[in-house]
């Protein structure tokens, strides 16, 4: 018997179930991938980390007597077309929530029952299957976060399932060629592949070499150390959990084994994680449509205050510290992330959806459910209980930076500003300041700017 498993952002060998079922269920194995071309050209940092992971399942594959195999068109048609060559009788795959990847499920099912292929869908790509808990009251997902956590927390997560150990390729199969990476936007970007997030995350959990100098960088220190901008406390997995390098549920198992506080919030951060991709299953329109009215008035359109922004120079050093990270490593810190998006939002008061989109274009780890989730949430469009909840980004910036280093990282023309002052340019001496090249705060319409005097 012989088995195709189309892989799409599920790129790894450890706990996928999609692959396990098909090497214990046939004889022979194709992992496929297929480049598809409406999903080339979004982000070229994703990008470079797609090529770079498949490049490194590939070599992982070879060395268990299987290949990747690399197809290039509509992933339904070439899943077809490499079924019928191999004679084969069946297909998995991963589940997902996208609307795109639903309706080329969707078609993909179409397809396999007309060929007689026996189409099985498997989980994967969080810790518990978006749309696998209801909640008592009824509705088709959860809309607030606690009961979900709660839920979440109380269910039986499925059973982890080992690798495989040989995977036996059809005789004959050109497994097509990989070219090589091409580059991405950002300089200092994560590498892809299931062996750099294995790195990751044993550095995470264990503090071997590769993450953090002490105990405050690592899952110990998360609960007190999570929002410190400066310490990179936070694990940086969400790229390899993006791309399926890592197993969300293997993630979750592992903190979950260990004991104390940091744990306990890493792992409810992994909730918020399953908590968006239920919330965008049951919403597919998560990133163009308000999830529910808005709580602030309408969007302004402001083409030159919107690209201040995109290039950090807004003239807020925290914000634009953030907007300076996110081009250097297509990823920023959540707590900037939390910053840099309120201050769109709520202060500039321009559309949340060109944040959601600078944001996928950049980021390693942008997707549907978490980018446009977390933007709702942040615009008062969202799951945010407290939708008219404000951000005083230097207040923000004196508690999570609070000697400036944060800023200082990224903002070399501020290099010479020390401690926290450097958060608040405006006040520095005149003749200090004419010095800086940096420039002074947009304004935010239609408010007292009251923030700026705090
Ligand atoms: P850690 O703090 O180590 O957390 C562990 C994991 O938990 C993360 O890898 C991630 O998978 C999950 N997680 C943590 N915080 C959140 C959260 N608020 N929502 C959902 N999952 C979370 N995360 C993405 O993965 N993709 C996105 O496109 C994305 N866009 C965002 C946009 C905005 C405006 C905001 C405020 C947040 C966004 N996040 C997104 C959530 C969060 O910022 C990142 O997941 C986190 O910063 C990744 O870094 P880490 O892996 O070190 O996280």
């Amino acid at each position: 018997r012989t088995a195709i498993v189309l892989l799409t952002r599920d790129l790894r060998v450890r706990d996928h179930p999609a692959l396990a079922a098909a090497c214990a269920a046939a004889d022979r194995v194709v992992p496929l991938f297929v480049f598809d071309p409406d999903l080339q050209a979004i982000s070229a940092n994703r990008t470079r980390f797609l090529y770079q992971a498949l490049a490194d399942l590939r070599h992982t594959l070879r060395g268990r007597g299987g290949d990747l195999v690399v197809r290039h068109g509509d992933p339904v048609a070439q899943t077809i077309r490499t079924a019928q060559a191999v004679a084969a009788d069946a297909v998995a795959i991963t589940a997902d929530i996208s609307g795109y990847a639903r309706s080329r499920e969707h078609r993909l099912a179409r397809e396999c029952t007309r060929h007689r292929l026996a189409l099985r869908a498997f989980p994967g790509i969080t810790v518990v299957e978006p749309g696998a808990l209801r909640p008592a009251g009824g509705g088709d997902h959860y809309r607030v976060f606690s009961p979900y956590n709660r839920a979440w927390q109380a269910a039986a997560w499925r059973d982890e399932v080992t690798a495989p150990h040989a995977i036996r390729l059809p005789d004959g199969l050109d497994p097509g060629d990989l070219p090589p990476a091409p580059p991405g936007e950002s300089p200092d970007a994560a590498p892809g592949g299931e062996t750099a997030g294995q790195h990751r995350l044993h550095a995470w959990l264990t503090g071997a070499a590769g993450h953090g100098r002490g105990v405050t960088e690592r899952i110990p220190g998360y609960a007190d150390h999570h929002d410190d901008l400066a310490a990179d406390a936070t694990s940086r997995l969400s790229p390899y959990l993006r791309f399926g390098c890592v197993s969300p549920l293997a993630v979750a198992n592992a903190a979950r084994a260990l004991d104390g506080p940091g744990p306990a919030a890493f792992v409810r951060q992994l909730c918020w994680r399953d908590f968006y991709h239920q919330v965008a299953l049951a919403f597919p329109r998560l990133a163009t449509d308000a999830y529910r009215a808005p709580a602030e008035p309408p969007w302004r359109r402001d083409p030159a205050a919107l690209r201040h922004w995109q290039d950090g120079q807004t003239g807020v050093p925290v914000v634009d510290a953030g907007m300076r990270q996110l081009r250097a490593e297509g990823w920023m810190h959540n707590r900037a992330r939390l910053i840099t998006a309120a201050y769109l939002a709520k202060h500039l008061r321009l559309d949340w959806r060109d944040g959601v989109r600078w944001f996928f274009r950049w980021l390693l780890d942008g997707d549907i459910a978490n980018n446009a989730g977390n933007w709702q949430w942040v615009a008062g469009t969202g799951n945010d209980t407290r939708p008219y909840r404000r951000f005083n980004p230097i207040r923000q910036a004196h508690r999570f930076d609070p000697d400036g280093e944060y800023v200082r990282r990224y903002l070399p023309e501020l290099a010479a500003v020390p401690g926290g002052t450097v958060h608040e340019p405006w006040r520095l001496p005149g003749t200090v300041r004419r010095d800086l090249d940096y420039p002074p705060p947009l304004e935010s319409p239609g408010e007292e700017p009251t923030w700026l005097r705090a």
